[in-house]
């Protein structure tokens, strides 16, 4: 008979494992595919911590800095992330200046922030309540994010524009570039299975305090 309060099932093929503590810095996989079912990282919630930090310095510094400067026959033109938008409203393409919102400060700020909660509450074992429902969400969000196609797209636009106007690459290219790899890093640095883990014994630890 299958213990399924220590199983864990395997993403992939669904094969069931019991669960075992593993060292730090070791893997642990399925038997019968091969999928990685979890890793113990050395100092995972102190990394996501410093690497979510690190993020929303650098979305501060995307909104407040000019992404891009255009210089054509002596006049010269910022444009900010959120500029951007408004311009793009102004000129009655409301739908795309709505999904650059979503995508440049809606969903990486959702994102970190979570992130941020997320790891706290783990290190500290708060009430787990609002992680759980972050963490949740975080995830059915993640796949419609697009900020890598935007920054493709910016760099197509430097590319072809070019030809036509002398562009200047602002503080907000750069910083915005350092929040993609930043928030890559730190989303595949949460190990799912371990936080999902470590969020129950918070919600356990609660529940014994109240019972
Ligand atoms: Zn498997």
């Amino acid at each position: 008979m299958i213990d399924v309060s220590s199983s864990i099932a395997c993403p992939e093929c669904g094969q069931l494992h019991r669960y075992q503590p593993i060292a730090q810095g070791k893997t642990a996989m399925c038997k019968r595919c091969g999928s990685v079912l979890y890793r113990n990282r050395k100092h995972m919630l102190e990394s996501v911590l410093a690497l979510t930090t690190a993020g929303l310095l650098l979305f501060f510094l995307s909104n407040l800095f000019p992404l891009l400067g255009l210089r054509a026959q002596g006049v010269e033109q910022d444009l900010l992330l959120f500029g951007a938008s408004v311009a793009f409203w102004g000129q009655g393409y409301h739908l795309l200046a709505g999904l650059i919102v979503l995508n440049t400060i809606v969903f990486p700020l959702f994102e970190l922030v979570s992130l941020m909660i997320i790891s706290l509450t783990a290190k500290y074992g708060w009430k787990p309540g609002l992680a759980i429902f972050l963490f949740r969400w975080m995830r059915e969000i993640k796949p419609w994010g697009m900020l890598e196609v935007f920054m493709l797209g910016i760099l197509v636009s430097v590319v072809k524009l070019g030809d036509l106007a002398t562009l200047i690459v602002g503080t907000a290219f750069w910083s915005f570039a350092g929040l993609i790899l930043t928030m890559a890093a730190a989303s595949s640095m949460l190990e799912p299975f371990v936080v999902w883990r470590m969020l129950g014994h918070c919600k356990e630890r609660q529940h014994a305090v109240t019972t």
